[in-house]
């Protein structure tokens, strides 16, 4: 057995939110939560099971009953409250997010206030939601689905948590939350900022435990109507399989690998850098990053100089320095599979440009990788399909824009794509065959109303603004 040191004051947290209070967990499983930063045991979390799942989905239900039936404009004030009382703990969910997770401060800060925001796009989203149209003799509306399940991935917790819960509350559902094990002490400071909203008992419950316990029991409990997760592929697969013995409406966000295009008349001053923060985000750590780089072969060597020169502003080190770009793997066994991978792209006969195995010097406690970029990647290669979950990126050339389009879309992934061009009029067309969810010209961006979620292996429904709110919801018709 290996010992894990321990730091010197250790939290302890043993209750999950059922029915407005906070109550001692039935389930008796004891986890750690580990700093990435240095590997030392910071808190203790006991883990919820399948009785106390069952008592939130009972909560959920009994408050289904009122909910269900509220107005919009009492739901809006629900959102209200609930983004006020988030907002003001911005600093402290930051801050958390950082020491359980090694979320680097800057991108930490952005996720919290995406997810405040949330909220209010919502808020907007419903308002813009014909909820009841008639014509002839007949009425359609649109009814919530009933209670739902929330299970969210670690990367971004705090962010999955607001915006799952804010379209399921807009359409009038209430839930349970499972957030990830491994954010419990976010999800704990989170359930407090939502408390402080005095929302009705029962509207939303959070049980905190394993995927294969609290999570399996969401999936099969027959007084649950429908399951938004975000997570893995091989998850999502369990989910959509179980579910279907009760019927269970799916929202799956999951994985990507996702491509940014840089034509052939793009300011690589400019293009390059971009492409970096893509492939970057959250240390590489983000469903979204955009982690294969497809370049003209006739610039291939003003690209790697440009790099090479882009990734030095690329440090690594502690998260809660606000000047580090990248910082620790989540887990001891998430360093080894983006190390594996690593070794994998050398084996395959892919380039180290940048980066490579090893730990950075003088960081040897804590689950650093070097943030790493492959040349002569060839699309085949395991490095240019599977996603990897950190900080890797494999550059690959291209001769035509039309085999740019095929290489990109040569993926069993279909979440996330980004194109780089001065001629605004072919970055759209290229744009425009992508097979992904979404797709940013130039940059990385964002609006809260416009949907997000997968083609193909990266999911199943969409998410934000009123698409976010459809997905909990079913359309009825009254015939006269
Ligand atoms: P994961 O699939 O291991 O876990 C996600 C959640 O599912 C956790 O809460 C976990 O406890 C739970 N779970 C595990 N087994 C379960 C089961 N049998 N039934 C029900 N729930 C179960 O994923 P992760 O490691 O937390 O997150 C990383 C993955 O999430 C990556 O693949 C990433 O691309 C994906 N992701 C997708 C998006 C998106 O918006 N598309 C966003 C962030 C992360």
């Amino acid at each position: 057995m290996t010992t894990v040191a321990q730091a010197d004051t250790i939290k302890t947290l043993t209750t999950h939110y059922i029915d407005g209070v906070f109550v001692e967990s039935h389930g008796r499983e004891v986890m750690d939560v580990i700093k990435p930063t240095n590997g030392k045991v910071i808190a203790r979390v006991t883990l919820g099971d399948e009785e106390d799942t069952r008592r939130a989905i009972a909560a959920a239900k009994r408050a289904f009953a009122e909910f269900n039936r509220t107005t919009k404009e009492e739901r809006s004030r629900y959102l209200r409250q609930l983004h006020e009382a988030v907002s003001a703990r911005i600093d402290d969910l930051t801050d958390v997010m950082i020491e359980e997770y090694g979320g680097v401060a800057r991108f930490a800060r952005l996720i919290v206030e995406s997810g405040v925001t949330a909220f209010a796009a919502a808020e907007k989203g419903l308002q813009e939601l014909p909820l009841k149209q008639s014509w002839g003799k007949t009425t359609v509306t649109l009814e919530p689905v009933g209670v739902a399940g929330l299970i969210t991935a670690w990367n971004a917790n705090a962010l999955f948590i607001c915006l799952k819960l804010a379209s399921a509350l807009a359409a009038g559902c209430t839930v349970v939350i499972k957030p990830s094990e491994m954010s419990s002490l976010q999800t704990r400071v989170m359930v407090e900022a939502l408390n402080a909203a005095g929302l009705p008992s029962g509207v939303y419950n959070v049980v905190t435990g394993l995927g294969t316990t609290v999570g399996a029991e969401l999936v099969r409990n027959p007084d649950v109507a429908k399951i938004s997760f975000t997570g893995s592929v091989a998850v999502g697969e369990t989910i959509m399989r179980d579910g279907a013995a009760t019927m269970k409406r799916v929202t799956l966000e999951l994985g990507g690998k996702s491509p940014t295009i840089v034509l052939d008349d793009a300011a690589l001053d400019k293009a390059i850098p971009s492409a970096l923060i893509l492939a970057f985000l959250n240390s590489g750590q983000a469903c979204a990053a955009g982690t294969r780089l497809l370049v003209p072969k006739s610039r291939l060597a003003e690209v790697k100089r440009a790099i090479q020169e882009g990734m030095r502003a690329y440090t690594v080190g502690d998260p809660a320095d606000s000047s580090i770009m990248v910082g620790p793997m989540v887990s001891q066994k998430q360093y080894e599979r983006v190390e594996s991978y690593i070794r994998k792209g050398i084996e395959e006969g892919a380039e180290v440009l940048v980066g490579g195995e090893g730990r950075p010097k003088g960081l040897e406690a804590g689950y650093f990788v070097k943030p790493t970029v492959f040349v002569n990647v060839k699309n085949d290669m395991t490095i240019a399909q599977e996603e990897i979950f950190g900080p890797v990126l494999s550059v690959i050339a291209y001769d035509s824009e039309d085999e740019a389009i095929r290489i990109a879309n040569d993926s069993k992934y279909g979440l996330h794509s980004a194109v780089m061009g001065t001629d605004l009029e072919r970055a759209r067309r290229v744009a425009s065959q992508l097979r992904a969810g979404r797709v940013v010209i130039n940059n990385m961006t964002d609006d809260p109303q416009a949907p997000w979620g997968g083609f193909k292996y990266s999911g199943v429904g969409r998410e934000y603004g009123k698409y976010g709110i459809e997905a909990f919801l079913e359309p009825k018709a009254i015939l006269e």
